[in-house]
């Protein structure tokens, strides 16, 4: 395996390294990823015969879709209710297996607020001062057991039945994802990860990795090679993200200023003596409030700057989708608050029609990553019309080579998704995930089962 390094931004409030591997005994890579700020998520999909990788796509694809920027809960409920639907209308439409599903554990970091979502075995862990914390509770059946005092943590970590799991995304409509919400402080590190990771090492193995590797790509590499090296049982997925600095949650200062409305005044009344200390006071108060006039004027400019170069918007240009930073259109008149990015190769003809007109005017989003997600989505209904116009047939029936499609980019296997996270743009943008393999799997690989209890959702070796 090769280590892969990339640079780090000089002084970034998260970073993220992550890695993706097949293993060493697998066929096929059923995980997928994605690291797209403020998302990040991992899906170990399920289901046989090429079906895990749809299962998994789907999840992380509508997940990205529909998952809240800010700390929203109900908005992140929502976002896995979507993809577990997604994932059964897709069954249900011939896409992919039927019974085909996936885990999934995603993280909305919201400055000092990581909200965690998550179904199924695959987890997320907090590293602070050297600890390594478990946030989020397996659904599996040695979980279970565990948790009823038939099995210990020790004998847990090596049954035979231990990739059982009792809830999965794609089984059922009425699936609940369990929600953490986490209070986060600098230095803080998040481990997302599948099961081919924590299944193959202890969590002192890991915390010991990761406290002796603090940059979050060579710790990505590092934990993935030691899983590798006990044998790589299954399909591998981490990401590690480095927790810089910490600013005040959007959602919590939301819900703050919802709260504050209606501010109360107090009235005093004072003796003489008061009064003249008052009239003192005055003049200090006159200067104050020019210093504070001024700092607010310099704060409201400074604000709206801020703001602006945090924002993104799409617009074509000479037939062609651009990407900005800053704001479409005159702020004032004459003058714009825009930085250009980057060009894409979406043409008018790629659109709808309706897409295209708004793009003259330039569409916005609350940050950069949103932006190129809206690219990567409409790259891919234009690579799924071309296709249809092609006559091409089901991509799910194609064989050949796995490929992955990163932010609208298609790539050949995992060395090459490997190289290119390696390359990432250095503010940590990009997206992963795995595309279909037509080449059926053997039977050793996925096995649906089913137990007792009637809800058990995967059984993977
Ligand atoms: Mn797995």
């Amino acid at each position: 395996m090769t280590t892969l390094r990339r640079a780090r931004r000089p002084d970034p409030a998260n970073v993220a390294g992550a890695r993706t591997d097949v293993g060493c005994v697998r066929q096929h890579n059923e995980d997928a990823l994605i690291v797209a700020a403020p998302l990040y998520a991992v899906a170990d999909g399920m289901g046989g015969h090429a079906a895990g990788e749809v299962a998994s796509e789907i999840a992380i694809q509508t997940v990205a879709q529909h998952a809240p920027s800010i700390a929203d809960r109900s908005v992140l409920i929502q976002a896995i209710q979507a993809a577990n639907l997604a994932i059964i209308d897709a069954a249900r439409r011939g896409v992919g297996k039927p019974g085909m599903g996936t885990t999934l554990t995603v993280a909305i970091i919201d400055g000092d607020r990581a909200l965690i979502g998550h179904v199924g075995d695959s987890r997320a862990y907090l590293l602070r001062d050297g600890l390594l914390h478990q946030i989020t509770e397996d659904h599996s059946l040695v979980a279970e057991l565990v948790a009823i005092g038939e099995l210990t943590p020790e004998e847990a970590a090596c049954h035979p039945k231990r990739s059982i799991i009792t809830r999965a995304l794609g089984n059922d409509e009425k699936t609940d994802a369990d929600v953490y919400s986490l209070a986060l402080q600098a230095a803080d590190r998040l481990l997302l990860c599948s099961d081919g990771l924590s299944g193959m090492l202890c969590d002192d193995e890991m915390a010991a990795i990761l406290n002796a590797e603090s940059d979050p790509q060579i710790a990505a590499d590092r934990l993935t090679e030691a899983a590798l090296a006990a044998g790589g049982n299954d399909n591998i997925s981490v990401i590690v993200l480095n927790i810089y600095a910490i600013r005040p949650s959007r959602a919590a200062t939301a819900a703050a200023l919802a709260a504050n409305s209606g501010p109360t005044v107090e009235l005093r009344e004072g003796s003489a003596a008061d009064v003249k200390r008052r009239g003192q006071r005055s003049r200090l108060g006159v200067i104050t409030f020019v210093a504070l006039f001024v700092l607010l004027i310099a704060g409201a400019v400074g604000g709206v700057w801020l703001y602006a170069n945090n924002t993104a918007f799409l617009r074509l240009e000479n037939n062609q989708v651009q990407v900005y930073r800053g704001l479409p259109g005159d702020i004032l008149p004459g003058v714009r608050l825009e930085w250009f990015e980057n060009t894409t190769d979406l043409n008018r003809d790629d659109l709808l029609v309706t897409i295209a007109e708004e793009l003259e005017t330039g569409i916005r989003f609350d940050n950069l990553d949103a932006a190129y997600l809206r690219v990567a989505d409409l790259q891919a209904s234009r690579d799924e019309k071309r296709a249809e116009t092609a006559g091409a047939a089901d991509a799910a029936n194609q064989s050949g080579s796995a490929t992955a499609r990163a932010a609208g980019l298609r790539l050949p296997g995992d060395a090459s998704i490997n190289a290119w996270v390696a390359n990432w743009p250095e503010d940590g943008r990009a997206m992963i995930n795995r595309r279909l393999p037509g080449v059926a799997m053997t039977a050793a690989t996925h096995r649906a089962a089913s137990s007792s209890t009637g809800n058990v959702a995967k059984a993977s070796r």
